[in-house]
């Protein structure tokens, strides 16, 4: 599997089934993209809401892994229990928009990295300043991640004026490269409209960032989460053959 000069990182909101995750991951290795988002515990705002798979999905990326022995997963870890449960089987620790600011996990994170771990994925929080995502950014340094083994995502800032309550912050993001940072875009939460996700992966790449990572899914009206952005497969498909990435 080829990856170039950008970063791409695609899968679903979450893991579903086995069935879902292989035709997502079968996608991606036509395009001869490694990094899969494998999201077994999701961090919901509503408690009702899907709240992943959790260890029962653990199998599935057995599975998959067996099957495609270059992919990649990238993993979200919410705190201490899980980082300790998928650290071994993720490629990427993803921290998410809800847990910048969670300083114990921070403070961990480091001391769970191995060599099978390519980088880890700081998203800023939605309503956190610029100070406030470098210094989590700090924090994870202090934890023992090389500075050029985290890659920050802007993922949209919450918005008093954006149709879709949400805003991605250019200037943040150009402003974190410029601090040494590998910057990437996540045009997915950074719209909340899958109509919109492709015009803004573009506005992500042309504004110089280092890379995208967008939510896909084989059937995507029936997304468990977050359905309302989720680009069908073969949508991503013809939009990442356009890059000259
Ligand atoms: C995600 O990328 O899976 C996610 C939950 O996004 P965020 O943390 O940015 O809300
Ligand atoms: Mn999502």
């Amino acid at each position: 599997m080829n990856q170039g000069k950008k970063l791409i990182i695609l899968g679903p909101c979450s893991v579903e089934s086995l069935e879902q995750m292989t035709k997502v991951t079968n996608l991606l290795c036509q395009l001869e993209l490694p990094y899969l988002r494998t999201q077994l515990f999701k961090p919901r705002t509503n408690p009702e809401s899907f709240q992943g798979l959790g260890v029962e999905g653990i199998p599935y990326l057995e599975k998959l892994k067996s099957i495609y022995p270059k992919i990649k997963f990238v993993m979200e870890v919410g705190s201490l229990e899980q980082l300790t449960l998928l650290a071994p089987h993720a490629h990427v620790l993803q921290i998410g928009a809800r847990n910048m600011q969670n300083f114990e996990l921070l403070k961990v994170v480091g001391k769970f990295l191995r060599p099978h771990h390519d980088f880890v994925l700081l998203k800023r929080g939605f309503a956190s300043t610029f100070e406030e995502w470098m210094s989590s950014a700090r924090y994870l340094i202090q934890s023992g991640v090389p500075k050029n083994k985290i890659i920050l995502c802007e993922r949209g800032s919450r918005s008093l004026t954006s149709p879709t309550g949400v805003q991605l912050d250019f200037l943040s993001a150009l402003m974190a490269k410029d601090q040494g940072y590998q910057v990437i875009g996540d045009p997915s939460h950074g719209t909340k409209k899958s109509a919109f996700v492709i015009p803004m992966a573009k506005a992500i790449l042309a504004a110089g960032l280092d890379g995208l990572m967008m939510e896909c899914h084989p059937d995507p009206k029936n997304s468990v989460s977050d359905a309302a952005q989720a680009l069908s497969l073969e949508e991503t498909q013809t939009f990442i053959r356009s890059l000259d990435v």
